[in-house]
């Protein structure tokens, strides 16, 4: 292949989830012009709704062992952090088993080795974002992880050391409940242990994936809402993208389409399944706003200031993106949330929400070619998308730009 079918002149990007904006954004770097067609709006997807926290220390593997003992002790539950839902699903049902291979401490090490040169450079690839203005993170000051139990954050800790054992520097100190109180006086009696961990970022979610895409458009790049992406079809030279609104033809096509991803991908190779894993969030207004974010382990609820509101975010559903939103999903984050915290009124939510993470069985996201050298896949990110959105945008940049392919990306060559 010659360095000019290397560096395509044109490239259209399928989604603006964060995913997609951040990738758009660094073929700008490199001068490729760019066109992100969007179903929806910006924004639509996953991005909007998460709990923000940019956090290289939490961004792990899913599956292992200990995820797939809480999901195989109660995820079939309505009000249980992870939900399966009953009914033959026989893709579910494989993915799931792939799932649960995938849950050993052995695999978990060789995925988690693939995620730290992603984890070192992540929030370095958000300051390069923020290099564009208007693009802004903050410093988790403090980031408190709370507990019942001194057992629960001695897991934890048992869990961030794992993580420094693969070679990611972590630093944390173990509080008492009254000392995790003093630094939070929202959190209730019931906290009986908490983790202060350091260096770690959150953002506003929609705040800032609106912030991307404007500084995209400043940099040149157009960005095409109310446009679904139909079909992608392999053109000499190029691909051709199908809208509903006609036919554009392009020398490569990323699709970030989060977790539908499959549907355009399949045809290019792709067989790894990505599937919908649902959380929801709501906003409230507590009597007092916590200095900075707070996460639950036992119950996989995160809590996020937000300006003048509370962002509160959790669950697990195995449904189809697109599915409608389920109640009681929001009424079993609101009764794992409420024994942590005072001076809620737990009634008051607004701002009801679901997306759709991209999950895989593997705990990889998908990132680099596919069969046709026009054709990109960037998705799969799962639980940390947010985090790692901007640093795999910028390598699969490079990669696009100058036919090199990428070390980092190795380990998430989407045609595993
Ligand atoms: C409750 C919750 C909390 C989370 N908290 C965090 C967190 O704290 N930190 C973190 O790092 N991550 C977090 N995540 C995960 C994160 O939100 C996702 O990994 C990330 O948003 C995925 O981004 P994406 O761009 O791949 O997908 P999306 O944001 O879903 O974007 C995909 C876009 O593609 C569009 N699209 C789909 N199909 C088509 C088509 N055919 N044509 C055109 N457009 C199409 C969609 O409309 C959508 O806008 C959380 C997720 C959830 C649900």
């Amino acid at each position: 292949m010659t360095h000019t079918q290397h560096r395509p002149e044109h490239v259209v990007v399928v989604g603006a989830g964060l995913v997609g904006l951040s990738t758009a954004w660094f073929l700008r770097e490199h001068g490729i012009d760019v066109t992100v067609l969007e179903r929806g709006h910006v924004g639509a997807g996953a991005s909007w709704g998460n709990a923000g926290w940019l956090s290289p220390a939490f961004a792990v593997p899913l599956p292992e062992p200990a995820a797939l003992r809480a999901g195989l002790s109660g995820f079939m539950s309505p009000s249980a952090p992870l939900y399966v839902p009953a009914g033959p699903d026989t893709a579910l049902a494989r993915f799931l088993l792939s799932f649960a291979r995938n849950s050993t401490q052995r695999r978990w090490r060789a995925a988690m080795a693939a995620l730290v040169p992603l984890n070192l450079r992540a929030l370095e690839a958000h300051d390069t974002l923020a290099s564009a203005g208007g693009v802004v993170s903050r410093p988790m000051e403090p980031c408190l992880v709370a507990a019942h139990t001194e057992a629960q954050c001695r897991a934890v800790v048992t869990e961030l050391e794992h993580v420094r054992a693969a070679g990611q520097p972590v630093e944390f100190d173990l509080l008492s409940g009254p000392r995790a109180r003093e630094l939070e006086p929202m959190l209730s009696g019931e906290v009986g242990c908490a983790l202060r961990l350091h260096g770690q970022r959150y953002i506003d979610p929609g705040g800032y994936v609106e912030a991307v895409a404007a500084a995209l458009r400043a940099k040149g790049g157009r960005i095409e809402e109310g446009v679904p992406v139909t079909g992608v079809r392999e053109q000499a030279g190029g691909a051709e993208v199908r809208t509903g609104r006609g036919r554009t033809r392009a020398d490569a096509v990323v699709l970030a389409t989060g977790a539908l991803l499959n549907r355009l991908a399949r045809p290019f190779g792709v067989r790894r399944r990505v599937q919908a894993g649902r959380g929801y969030s709501f906003s409230v207004v507590p009597e007092r706003m916590p200095a900075g974010p707070v996460y639950f382990p036992s119950r996989k609820v995160v809590c996020t200031p937000l300006g003048g509101r509370l962002r509160v975010a959790g669950m697990m559903e195995f449904r189809h993106a697109d599915a409608p939103p389920d109640p009681r999903r929001i009424a079993s984050v609101v009764a794992a949330a409420r024994p942590f915290l005072r001076g809620v009124d737990w009634d008051s939510r607004t701002d009801e929400w679901v997306g759709a993470r991209p999950v895989t069985s593997d705990g990889l996201p998908l990132v680099g070619p596919t069969l046709s050298p026009h054709v990109f896949v960037a998705g799969g990110h799962g639980m940390w998308g947010i985090t790692h959105g901007p640093v795999t945008g910028s390598l699969l940049a490079d990669t696009i730009a100058t036919g090199a392919p990428q070390a980092e990306l190795a380990a998430l060559h989407p045609l595993r």
